[in-house]
């Protein structure tokens, strides 16, 4: 494993054409996709959202959810990919994908599914509720019973003798304590769930090998939120998990530009650095 000066200086030496990129620690090299004859592909894509205004265009009942007209409201566009694969007999596939959700759904037909685990997903997040909600409760009964010392020891403190104070103070003392440890728990197993949140992503790649986010992520930083919900890595695990074989990949902005003023309507931009590139290389690999 190179350190990230090093992986830079890999990663500025690839070819300028490359859209799709990142560094393979098991190959230790940078594995890359150009945009082949994908960027055809994406203007047509561009053309269908275009005439449609929404992106379920293939089912003949729309819902009103898929419409495209979030992408010009409060929230800004969203990044739209498109890949050319050729199958096992050569005929091209072209896949495509949206980035993240789109207006709160991972999945939408003629689209690729995100590359988690949906089903376990909603296994988890229905589980996640369920404690947090019982935490929130604990919590909620430690804050009253804190409050209910608190004023007996206030009480104490103007009438009763010493020795009931202590009392009083010692009660009190434990219940803030006691909710102190309700809170901790609560934040502690919000932590702790987000590894296993992150763990649903189990990341297909052209070797045949299947490996959790969590162990493909390569910087030690943490694993930025969003990581694996890019269109690269969707379309990337697509086509690995149908045994297509990429060509081409494109990814580019639909909508109002963002707050950062970095992405623009119709502009093509490569994988993005923070949470693509660390797993990028491993996504790509055996290509
Ligand atoms: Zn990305
Ligand atoms: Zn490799």
């Amino acid at each position: 494993m190179r350190n990230s000066t090093d992986i830079d200086q890999l990663l500025a030496a690839l070819p300028k054409d490359a859209t799709c990129y990142g560094y393979c620690p098991d190959c230790d090299e940078v594995h890359y996709l150009t945009e082949g004859n994908s960027r055809k592909y994406a203007l047509e894509l561009m053309a269908e959202l275009e005439q449609h205004k929404r992106i379920d265009f293939r089912r003949p009942d729309p819902e009103p959810i898929f419409s495209t007209d979030c992408l010009w409201g409060k929230r800004g566009g969203q990044m739209f990919g498109v890949l050319e694969c050729i199958d096992a007999d050569g005929k091209t596939i072209v896949l495509r994908a949206f980035s993240g959700q789109f207006n709160t759904r991972w999945q939408a037909e003629g689209w690729v599914p995100p590359t988690f685990d949906l089903a376990g997903y909603a296994r988890m997040m229905a589980k996640i509720e369920a404690a947090v909600q019982h935490m929130t409760a604990d919590i909620e009964s430690c804050t009253q019973k804190a409050e209910q010392c608190k004023l007996k020891f206030e009480e104490a403190m103007r009438s009763a003798g010493r020795a009931a104070q202590k009392d009083c103070r010692r009660q009190m003392r434990e219940a803030l304590k006691t909710l102190d440890l309700a809170k901790k728990n609560r934040r502690t197993y919000s932590q702790s769930m987000l590894a296993d949140f992150q763990d649903l992503y189990q990341l297909q790649n052209f070797k045949g090998n299947q490996r959790s986010i969590l162990n493909v992520f390569y910087e030690e930083r943490g694993i930025p939120t969003g990581s694996g919900d890019c269109c690269a890595p969707k379309l990337l695990h697509a086509a690995a998990q149908n045994k297509l074989t990429p060509l081409g990949l494109s990814e580019f902005y639909f909508g109002k530009e963002n707050k950062a003023s970095t992405r623009f309507h119709k502009e093509f931009y490569p994988g993005c650095k923070n949470k693509c590139q660390p797993i990028l290389g491993y996504m790509l690999c055996g290509l």
